[in-house]
This record gives structure tokens, sequence and C-alpha cells, in this order.
């Protein structure tokens, strides 16, 4: 391996790949470490349709789509006695949207592809530690995984952290992941054989129902298996698992029983991998950039699975994070400008779906249940969070403000547990969801920064931006 690098990239998950290639397509010096050997498990199974337009801007769109995963027409809600879906829009022709993926095989093509545009590719190197000259990262120290003795160090001018949860930067040396005291919850999940498809909700997707102690997924896959995963609580997990001694597979058994849904499904299916358990704890790290480096995915923060966002809010950070970097490398912007850029818009979309998530637990009838209970921001939290804030930047960025003052009301009579309205939270979550704060747009300019594709992936600055005729 080389002695320095311009840019390295710590792990080739889709934040970590997403990142390199995007790099590499600018024309910089990329070198990506990964710790394990792929194709290697995942979970984060269930893609949104925004992952679309960063796959296309690197090129990776065509290849995601040929591989021939599950297309997904969108989302089955069965939340208490209610139901709902999701219908994603297909493009013109038919073709879908989003996936549901076995991740080995989707995090490979991302990988490979970082590699074909010119990522210098490491697997099976981890990164042990990263070096500091006062506050500036300026290099790695790597082993290599199956043989802990053989290793060295890498100099680099940039470095971005997308190691996903175990966090090289924030666990290791920033200490400075925080976990939010809701959404502390355990994830229980398998793979399933000849499962009936749902027989309801759009084609292909991914059904989300609530239990008592928390809610499952079923996720089908193009290899012939369906994910099945519940979701509860971290007391009630422990609970039930000391009551049924020590058993994961009982205690998923139990939940399920009361599913008739996933049970449905599952009847006359066969089991087909063991229990695969995860604390699946939402966090956030105090700061997303620093001297020399960046965080990004999961590196940076975690939200609870409920609307399947890790996978966008990763490959949203590695686009955020390229162009912000790109800008200071090409001499653009100063770092401490493009870091700001990046930490308040990706800090910005976080805080806005962990929002979106506590008003989708906050909206099951079943409020009296112990779990649903704990997934409630608690008012100190909301104003720690600037909820208000939040909402405001949700709407500030619609032209008619019609729309705006409607969309501020949906959401307000959510928290408020006002039923008018449309009865189904998820349409109005939708809506308020898909009137993006578009990073691309001069009036939602941070800093005086926007994102920018053309001539290249960078930040403009609006100073520089064509004035409007006056009219
Ligand atoms: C129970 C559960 C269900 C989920 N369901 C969904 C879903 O349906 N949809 C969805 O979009 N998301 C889902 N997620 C979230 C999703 O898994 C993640 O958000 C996503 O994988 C983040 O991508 P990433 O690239 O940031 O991190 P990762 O995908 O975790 O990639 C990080 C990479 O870094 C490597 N690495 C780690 N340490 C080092 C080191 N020291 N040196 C070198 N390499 C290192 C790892 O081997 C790994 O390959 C779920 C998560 C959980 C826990």
């Amino acid at each position: 391996m080389r002695e320095s690098t311009q840019i390295l990239i710590i792990g080739g998950g889709p934040a970590g790949s997403t990142a390199a290639g995007l790099l590499a397509r600018e024309g910089f010096q990329v070198t990506l470490l990964e710790r394990d050997r792929f194709p290697r498990y995942h979970i984060g199974e269930s893609i949104l349709p925004s992952c679309r337009p960063i796959f296309e801007m690197l090129g990776v769109w065509e290849k995601v789509q040929a591989h021939g995963f599950q297309p997904k027409g969108g989302a089955f809600f069965q939340w208490g006695p209610e139901e709902w879906e999701v219908r994603f829009s297909n493009l013109g022709d038919d073709t879908p949207n989003a996936w549901q993926v076995v991740r080995s095989e989707f995090d490979q093509i991302l990988l490979d592809h970082a590699r074909e545009l010119g990522v210098e590719v490491f697997e099976g190197v981890s990164v042990r530690d990263v070096e500091f000259d006062g506050d500036r990262a300026v290099a790695a120290r790597w082993y290599e995984t199956k043989d802990g003795d053989r290793g060295g160090r890498i100099a680099f001018d940039y470095v971005i952290d997308a190691s996903g949860r175990s966090g090289v930067l924030a666990t290791r040396h920033l200490k400075n992941r925080r976990f939010h005291d809701v959404f502390r919850n355990v994830a229980a999940w398998s793979y399933w054989k000849n499962a009936k498809p749902l027989g309801k909700g759009p084609s292909g997707a991914i059904a989300v129902c609530s239990v008592e102690d928390g809610w499952f997924w079923a996720i089908p896959l193009h290899d012939g298996t369906l994910s099945v995963g519940l979701v509860t609580g971290r007391d009630l997990f422990n609970d039930s698992r000391g009551r049924l001694n020590g058993d994961t597979q009982a205690v998923y058994d139990e939940a399920l029983a009361k599913c008739p849904t996933v049970l449905e499904m599952l009847e006359g299916a066969e089991q087909v991998s063991g229990m695969k358990v995860e604390q699946d704890y939402s966090y956030v790290s105090e700061s997303f950039a620093g001297p020399g480096y960046l965080l990004a995915g999961d590196a940076a923060c975690f939200l609870d699975p409920l609307l399947s966002t890790g996978v966008h809010l990763a490959t949203y950070s590695a686009m955020l994070g390229t162009a912000s970097l790109a800008s200071v490398l090409r001499g653009e912007v100063s770092e401490e400008d493009a870091w700001k850029f990046y930490g308040t818009v990706y800090h910005h979309a976080y805080q806005r779906l962990l929002v979106l998530v506590s008003v989708f637990y906050e909206s099951y009838r079943g409020k009296e249940h112990h779990f649903y209970n704990a997934q409630r921001l608690t008012h100190d939290k909301r104003d720690a969070l600037n909820v208000q804030a939040a909402f405001d930047r949700i709407i500030t960025g619609i032209a008619d403000l019609n729309d705006a003052e409607q969309a501020y009301k949906l959401v307000q009579d959510h928290l408020h547990g006002s039923t008018s309205g449309d009865p189904n939270p998820l349409n109005n979550l939708n809506r308020v969801h898909e009137i993006k704060q578009s990073p691309f747009d001069p009036d939602n300019a941070v800093g005086g920064l926007y994102l920018v594709t053309q001539p290249r992936l960078g930040l403009s600055s609006i100073q520089d931006s064509p004035r409007p005729e006056p009219s």
C-alpha cells in the first residue's frame, strides 16, 4: 500500500463507496480501506427512491437496475388498527425507482464501481486509529484483518470516516457520539424461504406491522428469501429473554405469534438462518467534521430503521461530503465554510427524519403500551432538538406560502394529537418529507453556499450566482 494518499476513506459500505467513487470522478486520488472482504453480510435491505439521483450521478444506477434485485413498489404499514400504504412513483417506462436488496451483493456493486472509477481499494484492511497533528487528522494506522501483526501507516490530506456504526473517529478519538434517550431498541431478525407474498399494498413492498411491544418488518428479496425482523425496546427484549431462558429465537417466535399479517406470509415457510441481533440505538455525533476530516453515514449518525432511511442518509451525506471536500481541494471555499455547510445540511436532513420517525411512532393509537411511549421525544428533548426550527426549515423551502401553511398544520396536528386532516399520518409525513429543503437551491444557502453539479460537483457562493433580472 502507498505511504500517502490525497483522500483516505475508511469503510466500503454505501457511504464510503459513494464518497470514494464521486471523489475519483472529480479527479482526486482516493484510497479506501475496508475491514472485511466482500461480499460480506450487512443488514439494511430496503432502499428508498431518494438514492436514485445519487447513483445516477455516480454512474452506477444502470448496474443496480440490471442486477435483478426485487423492485420495491413502496411500503405497507399495519400500525395498530390502521393500515396505510405508500406508493413510490415509477419512472415513465415502468422502471422501478427503488429496490429491496441483498446487501452483500448491493455493497459489492458499489465498491467494485468505485474501483472502476479509479479508487484504490484494499479489503481485509482495518484502520486501527487515526493520527492527529494538534487537532488536525493527518494519517491512519492500519492492520491486515487476518494477521494483526501486518500493518502500516498511511498519511493523507483528508480522511472521510465511513466506518459505519463502529465509527473510528467518533468512538475512538473524538468521543462525541451521543445516544438519544428515545429509540433505545433492539432488532432480532432471520430469513425465511417459501414465504407467501404480502397480499396487499404496492408490489414488492416492505411490510411494517406493529405488535404491542414493537414492530416487524418483512422484506422480500430476489434470492427468494423473506427478511423478517422484530424491533422492540431494549428492556422489553431483555425481560422476555430472561423469562425465556436467554433464547432469542423464543422471544422472536413469541412476538411473531401476535403478528397475524407476517404469520400469514410465513404459513408453510421454512426459517433458513439463525437469529441475528443488533441493538439499533439511535445516535448522533456532536459534530460531523473537523480539521482534515469528515464523518459520513452511520459513522456520523444513526436513526431507528422504522422508515428505512439508513442507506439514503449514507449516500446523501457522501454526496454532500464530496461536494464540500472537492470545493476545498480546488481552493474554491475555505475548509471552515465548507465544513459548516456540510455539518448544517446533513444535520438538518438527519434531524428532519428523526422528527418524522418520532411523529410516526406517536401516531400509534395504543399509546398506553410501554414500547410506543418509550419512542416519544420528551418536551425537553424536543426543545433541545429545536423541533419548531426543524419544521420551519422544512417549510421554508416552499415557494408557495399556502402549501407551507398547510404542511405546517399537518405536522402540528400530529404533534398535538389532533384528528383533523388526513387520517393516514404517512400521507402527511410524506408530504412534509417531500417538501425538501434542497441544498441545490441558492435560496437555501448555508453561510452563502449551496450545492452545484455543473460544471463540477461542488459548492457555489450566492455572491457568484447570476442575479435574477428585476421584473
Ligand atoms: C436492524 C436494522 C435494520 C435496518 N434496515 C434498514 C433498511 O431497511 N434500509 C436502510 O436504508 N437502512 C437500514 N438500516 C441502516 C443501514 O444498515 C445503515 O444505515 C447503512 O448500512 C449505513 O451505511 P454506511 O456506509 O454508513 O455503513 P456500513 O454499511 O455499516 O459500512 C461501513 C463499513 O465500514 C467497515 N469498517 C468498519 N470499521 C472499519 C475500520 N476500522 N477500518 C476499515 N473499515 C471499517 C465495515 O466493515 C463496513 O463495511 C438498518 C439498520 C439496522 C441496525
